[in-house]
């Protein structure tokens, strides 16, 4: 899959729910509405849906969502792609998860192949993590992250940069990871999705975030790439992996390499963009060449880049569209 810009296609990110137990204070309001079950994609779908992608020449799938681990039955979805990796159709599958169930699910994961796993946590804190996710158990979390290492998953934390609620949580989290090999992810929030007003007033850019880490520690740029947007960099002494994501201040749409499948069947080829095929029509009412057409169609539509700029000075040309339903 290439698509009008060049770019190689070969990532899919499938949100295969919405729904989440955590209201992350950046991702969502505190009353948020979810998708009526009908909605959904079925299991079934979501399986005919990646045959097809495959052939099309998608090599790695990341399960998202809102918060993967919350749909009923998930076990079943993960055994069913982890057949595709033992198979050689697909060279990695992964999960981006918020750990409060990575305890009972991590023997689940690890047999179905998966190698690593990227969960999030903003903090150390026990209080500022309840703060910000809206309830979530720091301790759950961190039981579900040893549970998933000693299951042999690697891990990489996700941490979001807020302004004013973790920057004192970037040393601890920094010595965490190293003390237990982890690598760790730092993340600039993105305007996307509406009633979450106190985003913009937390936006830190990564370059002001990790300001502390560059003054204590040295930071040594490194070649490595992973199928993500982020730039690494060791950190030494403390023998640290980071990664930054900094979708707002360096832009990195030009390595893109990836699609997202929603939890209602669209394909958005890029999280800042309404541009959308919807697979789930043409699944339930046409035939496999539909899908195969629009997945055509839907190259044509990658955008050149995001417009997140743009969207956070004009708030009214923002997308309406929250984090959980794309997937981030
Ligand atoms: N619930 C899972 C989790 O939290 O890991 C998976 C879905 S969540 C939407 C995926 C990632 O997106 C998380 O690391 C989260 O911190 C991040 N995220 C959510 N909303 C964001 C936003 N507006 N800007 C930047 N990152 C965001
Ligand atoms: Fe849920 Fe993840 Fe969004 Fe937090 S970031 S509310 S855990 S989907």
């Amino acid at each position: 899959m290439i698509d009008g810009f060049g770019r190689k296609i070969d990532y899919l990110r499938i949100s295969v729910t919405d729904r989440c137990n955590f209201r992350c204070s950046y991702c969502m309001p505190e009353q948020q509405s979810f998708l009526p079950h009908r909605d959904l994609l079925t299991y079934d779908e979501i399986m005919v849906l990646v045959g097809r992608v495959i052939a099309h020449g998608i090599r790695k799938v990341r399960l998202t969502g809102g918060e993967p681990l919350v749909r009923r039955d998930i076990e079943v979805l993960i055994e069913a792609l982890g057949q595709h990796v033992q198979k050689g159709n697909l060279d990695e599958l992964t999960m981006t998860t918020n750990g409060s169930r990575l305890e009972e699910f991590a023997p689940y994961l690890a047999s179905a192949g998966m190698k690593r796993i990227n969960v999030s946590m903003d903090t150390l804190d026990s209080e500022a993590f309840r703060r910000i996710s809206r309830g979530g158990d720091l301790n759950r979390v961190l039981a579900g992250i040893h549970t998933a290492r000693a299951h042999g998953l690697d891990i990489k934390i996700n941490m979001v940069a807020l302004k004013g609620e973790n920057e004192d949580a970037l040393m601890p989290m920094a010595a965490f990871c190293a003390e237990h090999g982890f690598d760790l992810t730092l993340i600039e929030t993105m305007p996307l999705g509406a009633g979450v007003s106190e985003r913009e007033e937390r936006y830190l850019s990564l370059d002001e975030f990790t300001a502390p880490l560059r003054e204590r520690y040295d930071l040594h740029p490194l070649a490595h790439k992973s199928a993500g947007p982020a730039r690494y960099w060791r950190v030494e002494p403390l023998n640290l992996r980071i990664g930054l994501i900094t979708p707002m201040s360096h832009n990195f749409c030009d390595q893109c390499n990836r699609i997202r499948l929603t939890t209602d069947g669209k394909i958005y080829m890029c999280l800042g963009s309404e541009l959308h095929v919807d697979l789930r029509t043409a699944l339930r009412s046409g035939t496999p060449c539909d899908v195969d057409h629009l997945l055509q169609t839907a190259l044509r539509l990658k955008p050149q880049r995001h417009d997140f700029e743009t969207q956070l000075a004009q708030p009214d040309l923002r997308l309406a569209r929250h984090m959980n339903a794309t997937g981030g």
